[in-house]
């Protein structure tokens, strides 16, 4: 298991760099036990992994659902470098340790150990490693539509995300914006002859300080947050510039009307204009993913949560595949190794005493549905 951890992390897959690596190191490592997997590529070196072990089929179908990609290491300094996957003191260090290189790991090694044991299962495990799930979740939509009525019945979604144990059947959806405003290009030395469009985002920044999307806070999930992310701005220090954009990353609560917040927008830029008539913006959706909602009370989760010995499920900020997979009409559920706040940091790890908890977890869930 720590291997195939350690060459995981190893591996980079950032969107630049693709899933290809790691998606090729699975189906190798599932080739052990003589477990056929499929890597579908596309593009520079994406790729999804697939798998199936197939039964009988008496018992509706377990997808284990986890995504290859990483975020990039960014810039702060890391004290072991992001995709060394250096070993210390009991962790392994690197960028995706724990979201969710830890969770494929322990995965991987679940499946291989309860089909290496001879155990009959008599309901089919589907193994899905997407590509994307950092930027546009490009692996779990071609996932779903590409397979049609290749998947058997699905009893259930796992998704091994770091949750650190918590049994997670909730959290919000995502809206990101890209919004721009516009001016006139003129020379540096004469700003009265042009439109400069840093100026109308800072009016237009100022009406954001005020503005709250109106939505009531759900009872799990809590509020509706925005927060401005990106700005980009001007080309030469001596030239009045014609553009300014900023990015907005919205998250939004079940049933949220999303286009409503961009109807926001738009009144927010005519209110501009009529106080600067030389005001300009335009506002356009980046990503949109909704709220995953899986009832906490269904069967499905009942019975996981006693697999695992968990009382309750809970809700947690970040997003996942989740919505993508709703539609093949199976409860989702997340459930991993791994610290939640330490994703997306620098220095980034995962206990593999976690993983290798995981590991038996896994087996537990695949007997407790499938046997
Ligand atoms: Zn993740």
């Amino acid at each position: 298991m720590k291997e195939l951890l350690r060459k995981l992390v190893g591996t980079e897959t950032t969107a630049a760099r693709g899933e290809l690596a790691a998606a090729e190191i699975i189906s190798a490592e599932l080739g052990r036990s003589q477990i056929e997997s499929r890597v579908d590529s596309w593009g520079q070196d994406r790729a999804n992994l697939v798998a199936r072990i197939k039964t009988a089929g008496h018992k509706g179908a377990l997808l284990f659902a986890c995504h290859l990609d990483v975020v990039g290491p960014g810039e702060a300094k890391w004290g072991h470098p992001p995709f060394s996957a250096a070993e210390r003191d009991g962790r392994i260090y690197g960028r995706g340790s724990a979201d969710m290189k830890g969770g494929i790991a322990a995965v991987v090694t679940a499946i291989r150990q309860v089909v290496d044991s001879g155990i009959k299962l008599v309901g089919d495990i589907v193994l899905l490693g997407a590509a994307g799930e950092e930027t546009d979740s490009c692996g779990a939509k071609r996932f779903v539509s590409a397979v049609g009525g290749d998947l058997p019945d699905i009893a259930g979604v796992v998704l091994p995300e770091p949750t650190d144990f918590e049994v997670v059947t909730g959290h919000r959806g995502m809206l990101w914006l890209d919004v721009k405003t516009f001016g006139k290009a003129a020379h540096g030395s004469t700003p009265e002859l042009g439109v400069n469009a840093i100026g109308s985002m800072r009016d237009l920044l100022g009406e954001l300080e005020s503005y709250k999307i109106r939505v009531e806070p759900h009872k799990l999930l809590g509020e509706c947050s925005m927060s401005v992310n990106t700005i980009v701005g001007g080309k030469e220090i001596n030239v009045i510039p014609d553009k300014c954009e900023i990015g907005i990353d919205i998250r939004t609560l079940p049933g949220q009307n999303q286009q409503a917040i961009v109807d926001d927008f738009q009144r927010i830029f005519a209110r501009l204009k009529q106080k600067k008539a030389e005001f300009q913006a335009s506002v356009s959706i980046v990503r949109e993913v909704g709220a995953l909602e899986t009832e906490p009370a269904c069967d499905f989760v009942k019975e996981f949560c006693s697999a695992v010995g968990v009382t309750e499920s809970k809700a947690v900020g970040f997003t996942t595949d989740g919505p993508h997979l709703v539609s093949l009409g199976a409860p989702v559920v997340i459930f991993g190794p791994g610290k939640p706040e330490v994703c997306h940091k620098p220095d980034e790890y995962i206990d593999i005493a976690d993983v290798q908890k995981a590991v038996e977890y896994y087996k537990d869930i695949i007997l407790k549905f499938l046997s």
